[in-house]
């Protein structure tokens, strides 16, 4: 067993990573070590390197949460995963499996949560520490590569789109059609929604569509609020990925009355509410985090019976400070995942 490992490591906020050599980690008692053979790149490791958030990563971190891989080495006490297994290592690395929130299914909210890539080092590396309680295991069917953005971008959006709380047939706004917006489109048709989809960018529109939007918006050249309220009278639900706040205020104009909007994007900052428009239209708002290991079994399962496309652009760890640099403007579609080689 090798010693020595590639990693990307955020050293400093709003600085390159640096590529650089470091131990690989032991596991410890309840722990796996995963050789990793691919890691998405999420929206949310860019605000992690950047320090976008209130409660920051203790740096030096690397980022990185959404691995596939296998495992290679078992600490003590682990038996729900062994040498060989395919594995996926997503944002919610542990939690305490005791409190309120633990026990009513609702562990992405526990309060003594780590999470990957922010508390405790993640996948942008060649090898990565995982509780063996909360990996995820891999469909058959799904290679490395296409199963990574499932562990962060497609679980958010499989739990975001149960959020809206729609109906079959009902119109459902996706604002945003990045790296989990792609996915949300074929979830929420997946889930009998139909699918409006909007971005700044006309070809993540095109993506929208072949992926099975019905209707499309580019919000830098159509206002999404007045098109929609005219053309449908409203949705009845949105799901905001987007990364910018202009999104979620917009996301509430586009409502029917009763209509619930999801917020899943976390751009910094805030945005404004009209409280009268909010009341008289009777509109729910809630923000979704990531989802719990059971829904994540659920959307991987999902992804392979509704044969759910990830989008992906192959990458290199040394090409991660390039992708993070783009990601902010990405011309094209889909979800970028970093891919290691064989060792
Ligand atoms: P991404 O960069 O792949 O995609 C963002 C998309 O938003 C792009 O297609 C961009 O063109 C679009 N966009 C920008 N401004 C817009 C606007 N005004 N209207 C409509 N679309 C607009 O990012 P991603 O990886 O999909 O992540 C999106 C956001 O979700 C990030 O803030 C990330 O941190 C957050 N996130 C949240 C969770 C969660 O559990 N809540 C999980 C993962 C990511
Ligand atoms: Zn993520
Ligand atoms: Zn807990």
């Amino acid at each position: 067993m090798t010693t020595k490992m590639q990693a990307a490591v955020a050293t400093r906020f709003r600085s390159p990573l640096a590529v650089t050599t470091v131990p690989v980690p032991a596991p410890g008692p309840g722990q796996v070590l995963v050789r990793v053979h691919a890691c998405g790149v999420c929206h949310t490791d860019l605000h992690t390197v950047n320090g976008d958030w209130p409660v920051k990563p203790s740096l030096p971190r690397v980022p990185g949460h959404e691995a596939a891989g296998e495992v290679v080495e078992v600490g003590d006490l682990v038996r729900e995963v062994a040498v060989g297994d395919r594995v996926g290592v997503p944002w919610l690395h542990s939690a305490c499996g005791r409190c309120e929130q633990c026990l009513t299914g609702w562990e992405t909210l526990c309060d003594k949560q780590t999470r990957t890539g922010y508390d405790v080092d993640g996948g942008f590396a060649e090898y990565v520490l995982a509780d063996a309680a909360y990996v995820a295991h891999l469909p058959a069917a799904m290679d490395y590569l296409h199963a990574a953005p499932l562990m962060c971008a497609g679980l958010t959006v499989y739990k975001g789109m149960r959020m809206v709380d729609a109906a079959p047939g009902d119109w459902v706004v996706v604002s945003g059609i990045g790296g989990l917006g792609h996915l949300a489109v074929q979830y929420a048709r997946a889930m009998g929604y139909q699918v409006v989809a909007v971005d700044i960018d006309d070809s993540k529109l095109d993506l929208a569509a072949r992926l099975g939007a019905s209707m499309t918006v580019n919000a830098k050249t159509t206002d999404p609020v007045s098109y929609l309220q005219r053309q449908l009278g409203g949705v009845h639900g949105a799901l905001v990925t987007a990364v910018s706040p202009a999104a979620f205020s917009q996301a509430v104009g586009m409502m029917r009355p009763g209509g619930t909007v999801v917020l899943n994007g976390v751009p910094p900052g805030d945005f404004a509410l009209n409280i009268y428009d909010i009341v008289m239209r009777a509109i729910t708002m809630r923000g979704s985090i990531v989802g719990t290991r059971a829904d994540l079994a659920r959307a991987l399962e999902l992804a392979v019976q509704a044969r759910i496309e990830t989008v992906i652009h192959p990458a290199h760890l040394e090409d991660v400070n390039e992708v993070l640099d783009k990601m902010q403007k990405w011309p094209i579609p889909g979800r970028t995942v970093l891919e290691f080689g064989p060792r």
